[in-house]
């Protein structure tokens, strides 16, 4: 690390205090912000230091979603985010008024929203989940109640194959990073890695056909969420691991059981959004307390239902 970004380094160090703030960053953020965080989490674990801390100032480094909800967990508090440019082209895949027409096409259903998505959309949902507990919130949903699941397809397939649910409806959205991981990387890196256990995201594009895969014993493997495949990592007997996720998880895996190794199916498997995040960025966020993140009211109220619902559980 060069000397310009030490010193930019301790200033955020020296502002966070200063000012009482908490700084949070998700798995997928640079290096350089996971070290200078407060906590490293994936969106669950994320919404839980939200919702417990008592920091008057939040610095979400992460993408806006995820800071909205920061946001709606805490009305009170100044939540900023460093780039408020960094979007999510999942939470893209469908919009509040695609939503209520699904609604009106299923009047009955629970919809069931993973936490990818605008808050308008989460206003409009009877429960939020994340990936480490989409299965756990369906199941807890009376089985004659149909529901609508959105917007991964690929988390929606999960989460059908293993609730065997017949009446789940999914919306047929997708991450552009994870979609693009495809059945062929991960044959190819188990071949380079014969002795590893492969961890997989359930956003990933192979996801269903890995699921087959692991259920046959033709491949070793787990699908889990980031901080699923942190904790599963530091405790398998297993040295080696193939990981199918964003390629940001590489560095909170390394730190956490250094002894193991790591080897990401597909090195491209980049977000452009994550990346938006810089120390320059995080510090300026600090400095001029730039970009507060702010939801209407209505919303706030009716999206933390389905958040609070989900923290619940
Ligand atoms: S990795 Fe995919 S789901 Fe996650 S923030 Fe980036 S675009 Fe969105």
């Amino acid at each position: 690390m060069d000397r310009e970004t030490k010193e930019k380094i301790e200033k955020i160090l020296e502002l966070k205090e200063k000012k009482d703030a908490l700084i949070l960053a998700h798995n997928y953020q640079i290096p350089e912000i996971q070290d200078v965080a407060d906590f490293v989490g994936d969106s669950l674990g994320l919404s839980e230091k939200a919702k417990e801390t008592d920091k008057p100032l939040i610095v979400f480094c992460g993408v806006l979603f995820m800071a909205e909800t920061a946001k709606i967990l805490n009305p009170d508090k100044k939540v900023l985010i460093p780039d408020p440019e960094a979007g999510c082209s999942l939470v893209e895949s469908i919009t509040v008024e695609e939503l209520r027409k699904w609604k009106q096409k299923h009047p009955d259903a629970v919809v069931v929203g993973y936490i990818n998505t605008s808050a308008d959309v989460k206003a409009e949902c009877d429960y939020i989940c994340t990936s480490s507990n989409a299965v756990n919130v369906v199941e807890s949903i009376p089985e004659d109640k149909e529901i609508l699941f959105l917007p991964d397809m690929f988390l929606g397939f999960y989460v059908q194959a293993k609730t065997k649910r017949k009446n789940l409806h999914i919306w047929p959205g997708e991450c552009h990073v994870h979609a693009a991981i495809r059945i062929e990387d991960i044959k190819r890196a188990y071949d380079e890695h014969k002795n590893a256990e492969l961890l997989i995201h359930p956003e990933c594009g192979c996801s269903s056909s890995c699921m087959y895969l692991t259920a046959d014993g033709k491949i070793k493997g787990e699908i889990l969420s980031t901080s699923g495949m942190i904790k599963y990592a530091k405790k398998s007997p297993a040295s080696e691991f193939v990981v199918a996720t964003e390629i940001g998880i590489l560095h909170p895996l390394r730190k956490k059981a250094p002894e193991k190794k790591f080897y990401p199916v597909n090195e491209e498997a980049i977000c452009k959004y994550m990346k938006m995040i810089t120390i320059d960025k995080l510090l300026k966020s600090l400095e001029r307390e730039i970009y507060e993140v702010n939801v209407p009211e209505e919303i706030m109220r009716k999206a933390k239902r389905g958040i609070e619902r989900m923290l619940a559980l």
